[in-house]
């Protein structure tokens, strides 16, 4: 089959106190071999959950209480935290996190960090935490062996002084640098599928774009998969074969990137993309979707993206739309069509 990665009506839950709220509600969706899928939603949508679930690195707050994440033949829903690593790292899932630091070790430098990468992938005992994928002490033959290894990684992901960058400690890097380690460590393990989140949003625009180069480079290379989250659906439809809109923990349309910016027709996708900067027109922006998105702890009924929805009718408040199929590969969860 063409797929690698499938999730069935995915529900994600966090618990607070003795409350408990979810950030995923039914999203199902599917990765085929060498295809980059890109999820865009604003500020607390659901995104990184889903890319942390998909890994097993969910927070202890969190649950996953339904559906199926289906990575070729496994269910990862149903493994053990501790079985998990065997499904990352080398030719499985890795992870570009959105806070580079939380992935690096801050106590150990960069080249250490790359040997073990090589060595062992992020390992047995790091799997119930965010950061500190990589523990251990490497010795030092095994550096000098994998040290033409880790300087052609660096050199790849543009690094033109790959011996200064070994050497240091991940405090001493820029963001952009630190982002840079973090996809020379994809290089190294060729995953089946990385997933990116929000990759450059701490990067200057020339940066921004080095690193989209490097992502679709190694996706060539090794025939990757990519699921590339952002907030920045322009940065998204450039980078991905098909796009995920998400709000409140919701799907809320699916579609090529092509059609998404010129079809969007759910009412938050019409207004992410009437959003996006003319620089033609040297409009600079046009319009931004008044309000904010909500909190998961105090959900609106129905539709999530009712109160701020200017096309909003007395169903909305009520029931949560259903992702339904609207012609070839394009699929829309709002009333309107329905
Ligand atoms: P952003 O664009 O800001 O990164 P996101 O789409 O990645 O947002 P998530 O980080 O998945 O959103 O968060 C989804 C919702 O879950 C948010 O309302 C957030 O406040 C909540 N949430 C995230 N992590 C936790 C946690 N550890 N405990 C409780 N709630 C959480
Ligand atoms: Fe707006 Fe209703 Fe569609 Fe939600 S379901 S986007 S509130 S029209
Ligand atoms: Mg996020």
């Amino acid at each position: 089959s063409n797929k690698l990665l499938s999730l069935e009506n995915l529900w994600i839950t966090y618990y607070k106190g003795n409350k408990s709220a979810y950030a995923v509600r039914g999203v199902s969706l599917e990765v085929n071999y060498n295809q980059v899928v890109g999820i865009v939603g604003e500020s607390g949508s659901g995104k990184s959950t889903l890319g942390h679930s998909i890994i097993g690195l969910l927070p202890n707050n969190a649950r996953v209480e339904k559906g199926k994440i289906i990575f070729e033949e496994t269910d990862l829903a149903k493994i053990n935290k501790s079985d998990f690593y065997r499904f990352r790292g080398k030719r499985g899932i890795f992870m570009i996190f959105q806070d580079p630091m939380t992935s690096l070790n801050p106590t150990i430098k960069v080249k250490e960090q790359l040997v073990e990468i090589i060595k062992n992938g992020p390992n047995e005992n790091s799997v119930n935490t965010l950061s500190h994928w990589f523990i251990g002490k490497v010795n030092k033959s095994e550096i000098v062996r994998d040290e033409k290894q880790l300087i052609e990684s660096l050199k790849k992901v543009g690094f033109r002084n790959p011996d200064e960058i070994l050497d240091k400690y991940p405090h001493q890097l820029s963001g952009g640098e630190r982002q840079r380690i973090m996809i020379a460590m994809a290089y190294l393990l060729k995953p089946k599928l990385l997933i990116a989140d929000e990759p450059t949003t701490a990067l200057d625009v020339i940066t921004q774009a080095q690193v989209l180069k490097m992502l679709l480079e190694l996706k060539e290379e090794y025939k990757s998969s990519i699921i590339f989250i952002s907030h920045d659906i322009t940065l998204v439809s450039q980078i991905s074969d098909k796009v995920i809109v998400m709000y409140g923990g919701i799907v809320m349309e699916e579609a090529s990137s092509e059609e998404m910016l010129k079809n969007p027709l759910n009412p938050y996708t019409k207004g992410l993309v009437a959003s996006i900067p003319n620089y033609f027109k040297g409009e600079g922006k046009i319009s931004s979707i008044p309000g904010f998105p909500p909190n998961i702890f105090e959900l609106p009924q129905g539709c999530p993206f009712n109160p701020r929805c200017n096309l909003a009718m007395s169903v909305c408040k009520s029931q949560l739309p259903k992702l339904k199929s609207i012609g070839e590969s394009h699929s829309v969860a709002c009333h309107l069509y329905s």
